[in-house]
């Protein structure tokens, strides 16, 4: 999708900022082998498979209507927030975050992991991530409820900003939303994104995202390079923070 330019990066949280995937996958699958009778390894798989959306809608897509969903659902969520100290966010995100402000670039979360949650792991970031925003049921979750919220409260047209993800759902959702996307294909190899999307843009490693939007400012037509200086974007973003 062609790129107008770049005034918010929104970011996927996990498997994209933060490195929880393998995790979640591991307490996905055990709970699939005592709930449901699944293996170890396939239970893994389909939890991958199924990522980018929350938990309970992938038990309700690979288990149809099953009475034990809700339950394992909450386990699960349980499960997270008992580990959800040990959440650390990938290598060089601080300084990707100053880099993005230094263009003038807003930053966002878009999430469907629980909004406590998403709040809880983001306060590590108070200054540099301006807006976040979880799955909170009633509908408003990843996807076009998200974006049409940022797009309303960050003054921003839906094709100035990029959506940032780790899984072939966000993909997904990028299209369906008509949303610039940018793969980082970590949990989901290239060819995976490329099969969903030929021309979908990447970066390896997350960080390279500061170069991928400089590189597109500076071939933009110069009427185009937002003028706003990044300290006050800054200072009136906090007033978006959802939290
Ligand atoms: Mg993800």
């Amino acid at each position: 999708m062609l790129v107008n330019d770049v005034r918010l990066v929104v970011f996927d949280l996990d498997g994209t900022l933060v490195d929880s995937m393998g995790a979640f996958a591991d307490q996905a699958a055990k709970l699939m082998s005592i709930h449901y009778g699944m293996d170890y390894k396939t239970g893994y798989s389909k939890y991958v498979q199924t990522s980018g959306l929350p938990f309970r809608q992938q038990l309700d897509f690979l288990f149809p209507r099953d009475s034990r969903n809700d339950l394992v659902a909450r386990r699960f969520e349980a499960w997270k927030l008992e580990v959800i100290d040990d959440t650390s966010f990938r290598p060089g995100v601080e300084d990707m975050f100053d880099g993005l402000h230094g263009l003038g670039v807003r930053i966002a979360i878009s999430s469907n992991n629980l909004q406590q949650n998403v709040d809880y792991i983001s306060q590590k970031f108070p200054r540099q991530v301006d807006t976040v925003l979880g799955f909170r049921g009633n509908g408003f979750h990843k996807g076009m409820p998200h974006f049409s919220w940022l797009a309303d409260n960050l003054q921003c047209r839906r094709s100035e900003l990029v959506f940032v993800g780790d899984s072939l759902n966000d993909c997904h959702i990028a299209l369906r939303c008509k949303v610039p996307f940018v793969a980082f294909p970590t949990t989901f190899s290239l060819e995976e994104f490329l099969n969903v999307d030929p021309d979908v843009a990447h970066v390896d490693p997350i960080t390279g995202i500061v170069d991928w939007v400089r590189e597109r400012r500076s071939s933009a037509p110069t009427h185009q390079i937002p003028t706003i200086d990044a300290d006050l974007q800054i200072a009136g973003a906090k007033d978006f923070r959802y939290s």
